[in-house]
């Protein structure tokens, strides 16, 4: 089985994959043999920055490659959570007259959360209701954004459900108000084509944990001429263009590097191949559990998410049931709390209590679907035959 315990099936893409071996290898010699800071004037000091630039130009082909590179900056961050406060604080302050931001009512808490701390600063926050897929609903997204839009914010793809969110038509929204986008691309990047400019948005924010990528690296990637907006979260030795300072993680950037590197080359043969098992994750899952039902869109989504409502009232017990498949009941940053996307689209507590998200990745194979399917059915039926081990919320089959 592909899991990290040789016992257990890993269907927790969505929270954090596997690092790819072949970066592996690259962080492990830039550990040892670039360790010197890149800062500093020495030829050990200058491959190590060398080796930075190169992984910035692998995270740019990756995700704006449609645009000359001069047009887009690169700035490495700790993960998709630092790259979306940047942008959001930056983006969102740069016309007194314009102090409201639109969003989705379906974003990750780090959009959110700097979102609220906005208000604070005298900012008016707006979210934009989702359909019962997940989706915004453009036109009220268009009656929501006016003059005095600073800055709209919508994700590329959701972490609960993978619905992806029509960004180019969201950006076409904005720019029409003369408003700022943003768009936290962190579950569609290395998954589906994803290109700053292709999209006409300013900016995005990527996380590498999430792409077979190091955990704890990632990247903000915006237009250039919007570069003076920015406002560093820390401030200190001035590094990343005094965006984000201290010194360079130079094994997880060049990490980052090899992982955008790679998924440049294998995007659409690993989008086909999780997308066929994810078919047959869900094929055989409704086979195996006559009333399941299917949460997200079917047509919009990144390939690797699959969320079903199960036939029995309470998901986390299944997954205590099914020690051997590691998978989540929403997300893992909102592990304990009701879901707001759930809530979102409109499904109702019993329906969010029987949810389960299993997230496929490159490493997940046809076995990992069989076994999973057969854990979690089992789980299942020893819930429906055992009086009591169902709690009082349960439904039935
Ligand atoms: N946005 C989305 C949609 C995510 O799924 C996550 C990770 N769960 C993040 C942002 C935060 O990414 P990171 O952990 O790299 O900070």
């Amino acid at each position: 089985m592909s899991g990290p315990d040789p016992e257990v099936v890993y269907l927790d893409n969505a929270a954090s994959t596997r690092c790819d071996p072949r970066v592996v290898d690259v962080v492990v010699s830039h550990h040892l043999e670039h360790y010197a800071n890149p800062s500093a004037a020495h030829a050990a000091g200058r491959r190590s920055a060398a080796a930075v630039e190169h992984a910035r130009e692998h995270v740019r082909a990756l995700v704006a490659s449609s645009l000359p590179a001069e047009d887009t900056i690169v700035v490495f961050t700790s993960g998709a959570t630092e790259a979306n406060n940047i942008a959001l604080h930056g983006l969102s302050s740069w016309a007194p007259e314009r102090r409201r931001i639109v969003t989705s009512a379906v974003e990750h808490p780090s959009v959110l959360a700097p979102l609220d701390a906005l208000v604070n600063s005298g900012f008016e926050i707006v979210r934009c209701g989702v359909d019962a897929c997940g989706r915004v609903d453009v036109d009220h997204l268009a009656e929501l954004v006016d003059e005095r839009t600073a800055l709209v914010t919508v994700q590329f793809a959701n972490n609960e459900v993978g619905t992806r969110q029509p960004v180019d038509r969201v950006a076409a929204i904005a720019h029409e108000a003369g408003a700022y986008v943003h768009c936290d691309a962190a579950q569609a990047v290395g998954k589906v084509s994803v290109d700053l400019g292709v999209l006409g948005i300013d900016s995005l924010s990527l996380s590498g944990g999430k792409f077979h990528g190091p955990k704890g690296t990632g990247a903000l990637v915006v237009r250039r001429e919007l570069r003076p907006l920015l406002m560093p979260l820390m401030r200190g030795g001035g590094q990343e263009g005094g965006i984000r300072s201290g010194t360079h993680d130079v094994p997880g950037i060049a990490g980052l590097g090899a992982a955008a590197r790679i998924a440049v080359e294998d995007l659409d043969s690993d989008a086909q191949r999780i997308g066929r098992l994810r078919d047959l994750l869900k094929a055989s899952l409704l086979e195996a559990l006559p009333g399941l039902e299917l949460n997200g869109c079917e047509t919009c989504r990144v390939p690797g998410i699959l969320s079903v409502a199960l036939p029995v009232g309470n998901a986390g017990l299944v997954l205590q049931l099914a020690p051997n498949v590691a998978a989540s009941t929403s997300s893992a940053c909102c592990a304990g709390t009701p879901s707001h996307v759930l809530a979102a689209m409109g499904l109702d507590d019993g329906r969010r209590a029987r949810t389960l998200r299993l997230s496929l990745g490159r490493f997940s194979t046809e076995q990992d679907v069989r076994t999973a399917v057969d854990s979690i059915a089992a789980a299942v039926a020893r819930i429906q035959g055992t009086p009591g081990a169902e709690p009082s919320s349960a439904v039935g089959a």
